[in-house]
Parts: C-alpha cells; sequence; structure tokens
C-alpha cells in the first residue's frame, strides 16, 4: 500500500491510493492508457516497469493498487470479468485431482465454471453450506481440497458465513479460503482481516457500481500466492482493458458513500416489504430474524443493497411482479446506482434448475439502488397490488 495512506481511513484510501498527480501534467486522475507497448531505452531499458499491456499498463496498475487498498492488502489483480478472475485463480492454485468445496448456493455463474469446465480439467467440486461450519469441515478432503470458496452474502439467498470460523477450518486441512466479497463490497466486509487468503469480486457490481462496465479482481495479501497469480494473470491474458480500468477505478471513490445510501434505502424496502401482506417471506440480513443477522452485525459494516423476498401465489405472481416495476428495472446484475428487479429462478439462476442448488420459484430478487427511497418503496407497492 503507498506509504503516504498508512493509516488513512477507507474513504481517503479509496480517493488517493494507486496514484499521484502526474508529474509533468498535474492530472489528478490517471490517464486512460491506451496503448498496448512501451518506447524502450535501449534493449530492456523500461522508464516505468512497462514493457506489454497484457502484463502491466498504468490505468490498470492505478486500480490495482486500489483495490488492494481498500481490502488492507498487499496485492490486487484486475481482470476482464469476475469469471475471468475466478479462472485465473483456479488454474492458479488447483490442477488435476485437486478439489474445492463450493457454497450450496453459489452464484450460477461460479457453480458453472467449477462443474461444466474445471471439472472437465479434473478439479473437483463438492458443495456445502456457508452457514454451516461443520458441514463444510465434512466436505472437506484431506489431502485435496485446495480451496474453501465461500460467498457471503450469498447469491440470493443472502446466507451469512462466519468468515473467521471458516478460514480456521480451511486452514486446518491446509486448505484456502477464499472469500466472494462482490455482495458486500470491500466497503462493508474486509475478509482478508478475518483470516481468508483471497478475496474475489465481480467489480461489475458494487466496485464499479453504475452498470457501464463487466470486470472482476483477486486481493491477495501473501507475496507468494501474488506471485503465482500474477503469473497466471500475464500467462492466460484475461486482464481488464486501460478503459475499464479507469471506470472502475472512478466507481471506487465513492463506493463508501454508495454502500451508505444502498444500505440506508435496503434496510426501509426490507421493513417496508416485511410488513405487506402480499409478501410470504422477507431475507434481508439487517432484519432480526434473518438466522445470519448476528453474525453479519459483527463482520460486515452494515448489511448492504440486496434483498430478496418470496411472494404468495407461486412464480406466476413472482413473474407478474417483476414485469410490473418502473424505478426497478427487469434486468440481471447488480450493484448500480440503478435500483433492478430480477427473478432468479428463470434469470441469473437458471442454469441451475433440476441441481441442488435450485432456487425458489416465488423468490423475487432486489438489488436497491440509490434513487429516492419514497419512489422506490411507492413502485414496489403499485407492483404488489
Ligand atoms: C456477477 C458475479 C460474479 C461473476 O462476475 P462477472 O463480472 O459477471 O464475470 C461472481 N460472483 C458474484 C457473487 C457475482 O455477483
Amino acid at each position: 500500500m503507498d506509504e503516504h495512506l498508512d493509516g488513512a481511513g477507507f474513504e481517503t484510501r479509496a480517493i488517493h491510493a494507486g496514484y499521484r498527480p502526474d508529474p509533468t501534467t498535474g492530472a489528478v486522475i490517471p490517464p486512460i492508457y491506451a496503448t498496448s507497448t512501451y518506447a524502450q531505452d535501449g534493449v530492456g531499458g523500461l522508464r516505468g516497469g512497462y514493457e506489454y499491456s497484457r502484463s502491466a499498463n498504468p490505468t490498470r496498475t492505478a486500480l490495482e493498487s486500489t483495490l488492494a487498498a481498500l481490502e488492507g492488502a498487499a496485492h490486487g489483480f484486475a481482470f476482464a470479468s469476475g469469471l475471468a478472475a475466478e479462472d485465473t485463480l483456479i488454474r492458479a492454485l488447483c490442477k488435476p485431482g485437486d478439489h474445492v468445496v463450493l457454497p450450496n448456493d453459489a452464484y450460477g455463474g461460479t457453480f458453472r465454471l467449477f462443474d461444466k469446465v474445471a471439472t472437465v480439467w479434473g478439479i473437483e467440486h463438492s458443495p456445502a453450506p456457508v452457514t454451516d461450519v461443520d458441514a463444510v469441515r465434512a466436505a472437506i478432503r484431506p489431502g485435496a481440497t485446495r480451496m474453501v470458496w465461500v460467498e457471503t452474502p450469498t447469491n440470493p439467498l443472502l446466507s451469512i458465513g462466519d468468515i473467521e470460523a471458516l478460514a480456521a477450518v480451511a486452514h486446518d486441512a491446509g486448505a484456502l479460503l477464499v472469500v466472494d466479497n462482490t455482495f458486500a463490497s470491500s466497503y462493508l466486509q474486509q475478509p482478508l482481516a478475518l483470516g481468508a487468503d483471497v478475496v474475489v469480486h465481480s467489480t461489475t457490481k458494487y466496485a464499479g457500481g453504475h452498470s457501464d462496465v463487466v470486470g472482476g479482481a483477486l486481493v491477495v495479501d501473501d507475496d507468494a500466492l501474488a506471485e503465482r497469480i500474477g503469473f497466471h494473470q500475464n500467462s492466460i491474458g484475461g486482464v481488464a482493458g486501460p478503459f475499464d480500468s479507469w471506470l472502475v477505478l472512478r466507481g471506487l471513490k465513492t463506493l463508501a458513500l454508495r454502500m451508505e445510501r444502498h444500505s440506508d434505502n435496503a434496510e426501509k424496502v426490507a421493513d417496508f416489504l416485511a410488513r405487506h401482506p402480499a409478501v410470504s417471506q422477507v431475507i434481508y440480513p439487517g432484519l432480526p430474524d434473518h438466522p445470519g443477522h448476528a453474525l453479519a452485525s459483527r463482520q460486515m459494516r452494515r448489511y448492504g443493497g440486496m434483498v430478496s423476498f418470496r411472494v404468495k401465489g407461486g412464480e406466476e405472481q413472482a413473474l407478474a411482479i417483476c414485469a410490473a416495476t418502473s424505478v426497478f428495472t427487469l434486468g440481471e446484475s447488480l450493484g448500480g446506482v440503478e435500483s433492478l428487479i430480477e427473478h432468479p429462478g428463470r434469470m441469473t439462476h437458471a442454469s441451475v434448475a433440476g441441481t441442488d442448488l435450485e432456487v425458489p420459484a416465488d423468490l423475487i430478487r432486489l438489488s436497491v439502488g440509490i434513487e429516492t427511497s419514497e419512489d422506490q418503496i411507492a413502485d414496489l407497492e403499485r407492483a404488489l397490488g
């Protein structure tokens, strides 16, 4: 991390890490270095350590330093998507015959990557609920399990896993704890400080925050681990381009402000839904009746912007509600300033239909944006009828 930021708060790091005003122009924001190669002063005479933009690019470097600084870590890596980051991590850490414990309600794309891609290369996986430390311990195959993979909160059921306890279980077995921190964001949750070894982000979501870029990140503190990941990032090449890096970097500067407002608005939406007669269950870690509420209160700064709920009337009613909102746009993804509504069973989680990861048909997932809260609630009230 930049020395001038030692001890600085999250918001200060978000704005000042990774880049200082350009010495020649004074530009306070890193330019989009749209260049593939760099002139050398004699063979091997690199000016800023830059040689070729797959290996490193100054705009991406600024983003990678900021990602690291925000997780209190030494090393950040930016990728073309969250799944590109995950794929690189799998190849950096696993070989044929190795095994990974996955959340039993993992992000659909993560599950597909393990189930349909990694399996072909001999990397095995088995599911365990992140809420149950004993079940995770039981799913570990001694000598073979390389990673215990955790999402918390999970998607779309917003279950909470105890990062500290899961890190101990993974480490006892000689495995690494990987935490997908996409739903919480670095602002709400700091997995490395709780004992995790690797943090994964889809920066497409809260990190970017404006639904205008697809990206991913890996953040680690350990130097040897960073070297392996860096080698694989360059060897595989799924890197974030300079413009995408610039967009995510711009998003990160307001992450703290946005997460505060996402959390404010989601708490109000969850309260409203919990009192609505057409709603059978509200799933939000900020509600006292959520099974992970106490744990979330300990390991998260606030409860975030994602709210899931189930409706009376089954799938048909859920689909009708998804089609009836207007402040909430019907669409996949999450974490942008605008509110989104979706039906996981038919949309984001369609690929897990018929498996253990199938989600209830009457489930609706909201990504509560930062619009005026009253407008969000009025929109839901109209749609619920
Ligand atoms: C979106 C998402 C991913 C995948 O990221 P992409 O940027 O879409 O490749 C991984 N994990 C979680 C929790 C996500 O929400």
